[in-house]
């Protein structure tokens, strides 16, 4: 007699499909498989106990679109992280282009020079940290200057922008009766300026309109209309941009 090698799915902590990662709830006695996407946009599968990975897989693949639907729902990144190693040649972006790291034998912190990025060699066991700082205060003061135009169009005088880990989000922006002022995260600052534009518009209207209401979209159609395009190049785009994991 031979049983076939049937791979459970509650064998694995994770279930990556395409660019999707999605943690394995532990088995519980239920009939349907479920995805969850949680708050902070990380990934749910709920499953009965006897399926299989290759399920799993079929029915997250019939799934993908209503996924990406929801993540971009949340303003999320998604995907499994980009991981970077702090070695000669890797390569991180900036404003949509990539440039290779070098390291350096002394400096202060990490500087944009010539075509590549340097790194001091005391600071390799903090790059990641010293690459955050780099991307906070030189998007800080990038992100100042190109806000003007867009916050001008929805009739605002001066929105302040702070770079920070958001952790899944680009941005988050919340109306104040005083002065106004969105969040960005600093990895946006490895997009190209038109997403990041377009994260700025979207943020901007949120100082309208908390919720993704129709009000909304019609909020970023009037600063942007060509947002649509930006909306789906900027949930492809965020899967390739790198929050801060090592290797
Ligand atoms: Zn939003």
């Amino acid at each position: 007699m031979t049983v076939a090698a049937v791979a459970a799915l509650h064998d694995l902590p994770e279930l990556v499909v395409g660019d999707l990662l999605f943690k394995v709830a532990p088995p519980r006695e239920r009939t349907t498989i479920e995805i969850v996407v949680e708050r902070d946009a990380s990934l749910v599968l709920k499953a009965p106990p006897a399926v299989t990975i290759e399920r799993a897989t079929d029915f997250v693949k019939a799934k993908r679109q209503w996924v990406y639907r929801k993540l971009i729902e949340k303003d999320a990144l998604s995907g499994p992280p980009v991981l970077k190693r702090f070695v000669a040649g890797e390569g991180f972006s900036h404003l949509g282009r990539s440039y290779r790291l070098a390291i350096t034998p002394d400096g202060t912190g990490v500087r944009l020079d010539r075509g590549r990025f340097h790194l001091p060699s005391d600071q390799i066991a903090h790059g990641a940290e010293a690459m955050q700082r780099w991307y906070t205060e030189v998007g800080t003061k990038w992100l100042r200057k190109r806000i003007r135009p867009w916050a001008a169009r929805l009739g605002e005088e001066s929105v302040t922008v702070e770079v920070r880990d958001l952790g899944f989000r680009w941005g988050s922006a919340r109306p104040t009766d005083g002065p106004q002022h969105i969040n960005i995260h600093w990895a946006t600052l490895q997009l190209p300026p038109t997403l990041i534009d377009y994260v700025l518009v979207h943020e901007l209207a949120h100082l309208r309109e908390l919720n993704h209401t129709p009000k909304f979209w019609s909020i970023v159609d009037r600063l942007m209309p060509a947002y649509e395009t930006h909306r789906t190049a900027l949930a492809a785009a965020g899967k390739h941009v790198w929050l801060g994991s090592i290797m």
